[in-house]
Order: C-alpha cells, then structure tokens, then sequence
C-alpha cells in the first residue's frame, strides 16, 4: 500500500476512534455502500430498510444488487426515521438496517440497533452528512456493522468527490477485501478533472458568485466538461453507469490529508452559526432544531421550513445567499418516477410534506449578517 493511503487511512481511522484496517477508500461515498452491502452478501430478492429521506444514490445502489429498498418514514423533530415504524416494515427478507444522521444530526442509534439484533439484520450507518459529528460521545459510525462517508465537495469535509467506508464488524474485512479486488483505478481524465473541480471551488466560488457557479457547474457537468456529482443515468434509471465501481485517487487522498485537519474549526463554526440561526427564529415565532440535539448534532446544514419555496430560492439568488436543497425530494433529487425506486409517495406522508418544504441555511459561512437580513426579508413564507 502507498505511503499517502496509510497515511489518509490512518488519519481517518483517528477521528473515528478506530483501527486504519478499517476504512477503505472508494471513488465516491455511493461507492462504499455499494461494497458493503456487496460485502453483507445483499443480493436477488433481499429487502433493505433505508429512510424515506435519503440521496436516489442510495437505493440506486441496493438495486443494482437486484436487492429492494423498504422505506420508513421519517420524525420530522430530527429528519431521521421514525423509529415505531421500522419493525412493521422487516420482513424474513429484510437484510440490513440502514440508518442516517441527515443533517449532521445522528439519533436513536441504540434503539436502531435493539430492534436489528432482535431481527438479525445487519446496521449500516449513512454518514454522509455527519462525518465529525458524535451521537453520545461516541463517532458517528463507530455504532453500526459498517458506516460509509462522502467527501463530495458540499459534505463535512472534502476531496472534490470521494468517499470511504468505515466497516467496524471484522467477520466483513475479508469479504469487502475480495470485493474490491474488482475496483477499477482512476484514470488521468479523472485526476484532470479533479483538478478543476478544485481549482474552481477553492478559487473562484465566492458567495456573491454561488448561484452563477451552481448554474455553469450543473451544466458543465450536463454535458461530461466536468465530474459531476451524479450522471444523468443516476436520476434517471437505476441502471448501474460505467465505471461506477472505482478506487480513489491519490489526488483525492493528498487533499482528503490536508481538509481533514481542518474539520474541528469547521464543526465549531457550524454550531456556532445554527445556535445564531436558531436564536433568531426562535425570537421570530419560527421553527427551530430542538436546542436538546444540539449535542448529537453537527449541522452540516440547517433546516429551514418555508412556503413558496420557488421564491425563496429566487430571492436567496437575488440576495448573493448561498441557500441549499437538500432534501428537496424523499430520494433527493429526483421529482417523478419514484416508482422505479420502489418509492410509492402515499406511504410516507411526513417525508413528502417536509421534502416540499426544506430549504437550508448555509452553516459554514463566516459571517451570518447576511443570511439574517435574508430571513428578514423572507419571514413570511418561514414555517
Ligand atoms: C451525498 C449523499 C450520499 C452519497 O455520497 P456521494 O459521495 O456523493 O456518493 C449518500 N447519502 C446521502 C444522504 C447523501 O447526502
């Protein structure tokens, strides 16, 4: 193995409170999933459980293992499922349990994994968002068999794109190990593109430039100039695109080094500016993250409620603030066709309301005068 891989390995494995033997680096986080669940044995005819609040990518990569994902319903006080829900949806073909901190907030782990242990099914922990973050003092996915992150350019830290999997039960090591044998290496277009991906994000994205950036970005990536998070065909099928299965580059590993260390600045400033977020609509009459998950909460974003979120989003352009989307759908970001996920919208009546609703706050910024002055402006569209 490469001096910089055991070196990212072992930097990861640190703030994780595990062993670098566990992690194992993938193209993109959708990737570690992949090669869990491939590692778990997921297959034809096997049932997934997976929140109705979730990345397309997610079920994107159950069924292309044949396998199906069983949605639950969401709580909307923490964006994660609705725990009274799971068990009406095992079945003695349900495989693994997957769970997630949306948002950065991680919540109700061990109940999560009482109710797995009593039907024996697997835990994976969707960490995306919550990379940093802790749920009870411990990692978030340090819980779970296994747990995978991102480090796509928007998530707690970043490598451009990037991902990597955290697999805490050792009876999977050799399993994942014989799986990633079929890994495709990165290619010189790959690092090529990478570069500019960097080049752009680092250099040139301002907030007054965010809006025109996400425009030229989305459509660069439309037409391949650019990596774009996620290809067409992966909103649009859930047929697996080419050279989906692919390792991650050195490239990625030297940047992954240097933004790591970065990441408990980062996480300080995150909570900082949600409190500031949550003073002031509190003060308004609005809705607020409940201050007692603040502790388990590492506010990659903050959710805000609004009607007409159109205009919102038109007035956040006008007014240079970098709002996000997610979760904009209950399989982000797809709008139609959700059957082809096995995602029927009548049955996850809390997950639909609030993914017509969410908007966030960016939490990374240095100063939020703006964002405040933005809300003032907004107030009476904010739930
Ligand atoms: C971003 C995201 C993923 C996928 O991460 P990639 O690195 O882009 O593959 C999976 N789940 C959720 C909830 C996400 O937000």
């Amino acid at each position: 193995m490469r001096d910089i891989e055991l070196k990212y390995k072992s930097k990861l494995s640190e703030y994780l409170h595990a062993s670098s033997d566990d992690v194992f680096l993938y193209w993109k986080g959708r990737v570690a999933l992949y090669a869990i669940l491939r590692a778990m044995g997921v297959g034809e005819g096997d049932e997934v459980i997976v929140p109705a609040f979730t990345c397309v990518v997610v079920p994107n990569a159950i069924k292309y293992l044949k396998a199906k994902p069983v949605y639950v319903d969401i709580d909307p006080k923490t964006y994660n499922v609705a725990v009274s829900q799971i068990e009406s949806k095992i079945s003695d073909k349900t495989k693994v349990l997957i769970c997630q901190n949306t948002f950065g907030l991680s919540s109700n782990i061990e109940q999560l994994l009482e109710i797995a242990q009593r039907h024996h099914l697997y835990t994976i922990e969707d960490c995306t968002h919550g990379f940093g973050g802790t749920y009870h003092g411990k990692p978030n996915g340090s819980y779970c068999d296994a747990a995978f992150y991102s480090t796509q350019w928007n998530k707690p830290f970043s490598t451009g794109l990037g991902g990597f999997a955290l697999v805490a039960n050792r009876d999977l090591h050799k399993k994942i190990e014989q799986v990633n044998v079929s890994l495709e290496k990165t290619t010189l277009k790959d690092s090529i593109s990478l570069s500019l991906l960097y080049f752009v994000r680092e250099k040139i994205l301002t907030d007054r430039r965010y809006w025109r950036m996400v425009k030229m970005y989305r459509w660069l990536s439309k037409y391949k100039f650019v990596q774009g998070s996620s290809s067409g065909v992966e909103i649009e099928s859930t047929e697996m695109p080419s050279h989906y299965f692919k390792a991650l580059s050195q490239t990625q590993m030297k940047k992954g080094l240097s933004n790591v260390e970065k990441i408990d600045t980062l996480l300080d400033l995150r909570k900082r500016n949600a409190r500031i977020y949550n003073e002031y609509l509190e003060s308004k009459g609005k809705t607020i993250v409940s201050p007692e998950l603040f502790a388990d909460h590492s506010f990659l974003k903050y959710p805000l409620l609004v009607r007409n979120r159109e205009d919102v989003l038109r007035m956040a352009e006008e007014n240079c603030v970098p709002l996000g989307e997610w979760f904009c759908s209950p399989i982000h970001p797809v709008m139609e066709h959700w059957d082809l996920w096995d995602f029927n919208g009548e049955d996850y009546p809390q997950a639909v309301k609030y993914a017509a609703l969410l908007v966030n706050l960016p939490t990374d910024v240095a100063q939020t005068d703006s964002v405040l002055r933005f809300l003032d402006k907004i107030l009476d569209w904010v739930e």
